[in-house]
């Protein structure tokens, strides 16, 4: 075996050339970072170059959207509860299901690994809410995907730009039955750095944690919240007070390719985008809620016909693109790569205590807690005082 990459550090890892590759000489192995990179196994490989040319990175398939721009908030307030912005995933996911059809998505899994798993059941669509700020593990997926199509069953398939593009370029033309929804996004962390984080807080807490919830609104409301689980007890804080999230809010994790993606601009790879609609509290204040507002892109006609059939079950506010962008970076470019980035992967497979305090150190700072806390509608009001 040799170790191959095929396209170095720009690869983002979305598995179509080991799915597609008719010899399956390819494999996905970790790197010293815990990354997964494609590994060809020459002595089998003919150079048939369905790899490269599946390759969504190096063969990107045109979109040529002017998207339809929307805040929105699913009306059952429990699940959006759950969900990480306005919910809107989860009634685009429930269309799917109503069709007999099948949603693939990101879960964790029973060792709070972030991998891709088909729901076929509303009482297992739960699983799939709540973002995981770790890179998701597609292997199969996509192969899985192209097999239920041909079976002819309505497909939704949820995930990152690069995730809905390999998804695109793996099957190599369109299915009137598939729809795709991507997500935005800064960028992703190793999944081996996340498994020994996990198993560092739960060294720490003298029992194996349950769950780690980025995203939970349940102190504090909508914001970057997280909600650690372990027994029957919990704690939860800002997401800055946090090694492993503090790290990931300050893009100092992510994959290498990440820094130079190719779809953190407006022309999405899905038929519908989604984001939290960060900034609604300033641009549409009747339309905030702090159970979560999401950012919705409908960029296709498939998407539009898809959108207008959640009109029973969805408020909607008009918005813009410019809106969007102003408050969403990643609609525009990559996350820059911070210079600690060169470092960061540094130490991390031995003393993990040691590496936390290193590399991962999130200095105590009182002023950024008190304003993680401070209700939106307070901040607004002292935002407007200030500008008189
Ligand atoms: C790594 C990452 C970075 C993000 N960065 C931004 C950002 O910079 N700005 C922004 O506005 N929004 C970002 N988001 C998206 C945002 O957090 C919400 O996913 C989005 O608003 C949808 O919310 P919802 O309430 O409709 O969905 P929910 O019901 O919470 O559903 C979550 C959806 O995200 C998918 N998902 C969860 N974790 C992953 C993962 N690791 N990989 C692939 N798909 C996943 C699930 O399959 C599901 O479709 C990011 C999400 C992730 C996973």
């Amino acid at each position: 075996m040799n170790n191959i990459s095929i396209l170095g550090k720009d690869c983002c890892g979305c598995t179509a050339c080991e799915q597609i590759c008719p010899k399956n000489c390819i494999s996905f192995k970790e790197n010293n970072e815990g990354f997964m990179y494609p590994v060809v196994e020459q002595a089998v490989c003919v150079n048939c170059g369905a790899c490269t040319k599946h390759c969504p990175v190096l063969n990107p398939l045109p979109t040529e959207n002017v998207p339809t721009v929307y805040a929105a908030k699913y009306r059952d307030n429990q699940t959006t509860a759950k969900s990480t912005s306005g919910g809107i995933f989860i009634p685009i996911a429930k269309n799917t299901l109503a069709n007999g059809g099948i949603v693939y998505g990101c879960a964790y899994d029973e060792n709070l690994a972030a991998r891709h798993i088909a729901v076929e059941n509303e009482n297992e669509l739960f699983r799939l809410q709540g973002s995981k700020y770790v890179q998701s593990d597609l292997s199969g997926i996509y192969s899985r995907i192209k097999a239920d199509l041909e079976s002819d069953r309505y497909v939704l398939f949820s995930g990152t730009g690069c995730q809905v593009a390999g998804l695109r370029s793996f099957l190599g033309r369109e299915y009137e039955k598939l729809t795709t929804v991507d997500i935005v996004c800064h960028g992703v962390p190793s999944p081996r750095l996340f498994a020994r984080y996990i198993d560092y807080l739960g060294k720490k807490l003298g029992e194996p944690v349950k769950s780690y919830n980025f995203r939970s609104k349940k102190r504090h409301g909508w914001g970057l919240f997280y909600e650690l689980e372990w027994d029957k007890k919990s704690k939860g804080g800002s997401g800055f007070d946090d090694p492993y999230y503090n790290a990931f809010l300050n893009c100092k994790t992510y994959r290498e390719g990440c820094y130079s993606c190719r779809f953190a601009n407006c022309n999405r790879q899905g038929d519908i985008t989604l984001a939290d609609f960060w900034g609604i509290e300033y641009i549409n204040p009747k339309f905030y809620s702090k159970n979560g507002v999401s950012l919705v892109l409908v960029n296709t006609e498939k998407g539009k016909k898809l959108w207008i059939s959640l009109d029973n079950c969805i408020d909607s506010a008009d918005s813009t693109l410019e809106q969007a962008v102003k408050m969403n970076k990643n609609l525009s470019a990559p996350s820059s790569r911070p210079d600690c980035r060169n470092s960061i992967y540094e130490g991390f497979d031995g003393d993990f205590e040691e590496y936390v305090a290193k590399k991962l150190y999130v200095k105590p700072d009182i002023k950024r807690k008190i304003k993680a806390v401070v209700p939106v509608s307070l901040k607004g009001r002292i935002k407007h005082m200030l500008k008189k």
